[in-house]
């Protein structure tokens, strides 16, 4: 699978207001900052043999894509007043969810679940053209804070559709993303989850097959997909670019450089976030333990027996406050030395949806946006 160089990746740049609400990453003091070089895996800060540290991962954390959709929240709430609808979980992490819960914002399952007529913001996963046909017939106002990394996937899928190629999406058949996705082109997408379903994939033509894949998938498992498909289908195309999102890719790249000088990776993020589950993956097929934690609370002082170095990452949709209780733990429990371990820059920010841009423009006393 072809991977954009590295600037490319870390260096989009897209318009962003000066009014951002969250938190940027690396609130935590006292911590050293090493630039790792990936290629020649550069070593960390001198620590002494007895001195127990704790590695911090960077990039973690939340991505462009969730900063954007938390703000678009946030924004919607100020500018308009509750009640603003969401649906589903604006970004997969409880602890934002609640938050944004307590603000004023009405989390609902299903798209029927909004009452007619009512501001309803589509979640950063995306949604099917059935929700949005919906969305139209009952006069909902929409606000989409669709990451425009999926949406990219999306328009692939109805580009594929329509030039007649069979689609195979590689993805999890219950996230929200792939449901979104897969409702582009019902018809002509088929889901694979793993190389074992690859050998069940039945098509028309197989020599007009193609493929996408879900934006938060593990580098490893979708080229391995991949690989058995073009095996099965020597004429498969793909994107024109990788569907993997340059956060995932950046964290597990950060976790594989990494997990290798840890006896125990630990990452902040909630059971249903799938790039957070990626990086526990990541670190277990380096033999190095992982766990999947939401907060602090949720370390057992078990897994630290025997442990002098702790690598901390955060999947994209955690928030740096959660990383900061887990390091303060960590720090209560005798590791003083914190190491931030720069892996890569990550420098993305994505313009805010039209809808917002417009609202805040046209609301009394608003101040224009600053548009860099
Ligand atoms: Fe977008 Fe990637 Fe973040 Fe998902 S993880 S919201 S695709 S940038």
């Amino acid at each position: 699978m072809g991977s954009e160089p590295r600037s490319a990746q870390s260096d989009r740049l897209f318009v962003f207001p000066a009014c951002c609400f969250s938190p940027p990453i690396g609130i935590l003091t006292d911590v050293t900052t090493t630039l790792l070089d990936p290629i020649s895996n550069g070593t960390h800060a001198e620590t002494s043999p007895s001195q127990k540290r704790v590695l911090l991962l960077k990039p973690r954390g939340f991505c462009a894509g969730v900063v954007r959709a938390i703000d678009v929240v946030k924004i919607a709430l100020e500018t308009f007043g509750a009640p603003i609808y969401v649906r589903r979980e604006i970004v997969h992490n409880s602890y934002v969810v609640n938050e944004l819960a307590e603000k004023g914002a009405i989390f609902v399952h299903e798209i029927d679940d909004v009452p007619d007529g009512q501001r309803v913001i589509y979640s950063a996963h995306g949604v099917s053209p059935a929700v949005r046909e919906i969305s139209r017939e009952r006069h909902l106002r929409v606000i989409d804070a669709t990451c425009p990394l999926v949406t990219k996937v999306h328009i692939e899928a109805v580009k594929f559709a329509r030039q007649g190629y069979s689609l195979v999406l590689i993805g999890h058949r219950d996230h929200d993303e792939i449901e979104g996705t897969l409702g582009e082109a019902p018809e002509a997408t088929q889901v694979v989850s793993n190389v074992a379903e690859v050998a069940a994939l039945e098509v028309p033509d197989p020599n007009r097959v193609a493929y996408l894949t879900q934006t938060t998938l593990s580098l490893d498992e979708a080229r391995d997909i991949i690989h058995a498909l073009k095996l099965k289908f020597p004429n498969i195309i793909g994107p024109h670019t990788q569907d993997i999102c340059y956060a995932t890719e950046n964290r597990q790249v950060a976790v594989r450089n990494v997990a290798h000088d840890a006896q125990l990776v630990l990452v902040v993020g909630s059971t249903n976030s799938s790039n957070s589950n990626r990086l526990v993956e990541v670190s277990r097929n380096l033999a190095t333990i992982g766990y999947l934690i939401d907060n602090s609370q949720a370390i057992d002082p078990v897994w630290l027996d025997g442990v002098s170095t702790v690598a901390v990452t955060a999947g994209a949709s955690a928030p740096e406050v959660l990383v900061e209780g887990v390091v303060n733990y960590l720090r209560q429990n005798g590791f003083s030395s914190v190491e931030e371990v720069e892996v890569m820059p990550e420098n993305v920010r994505f313009g805010l949806p039209s809808e917002i841009v417009q609202a805040i423009g046209s609301a009394d006393g608003a101040e224009a946006l600053p548009v860099k």
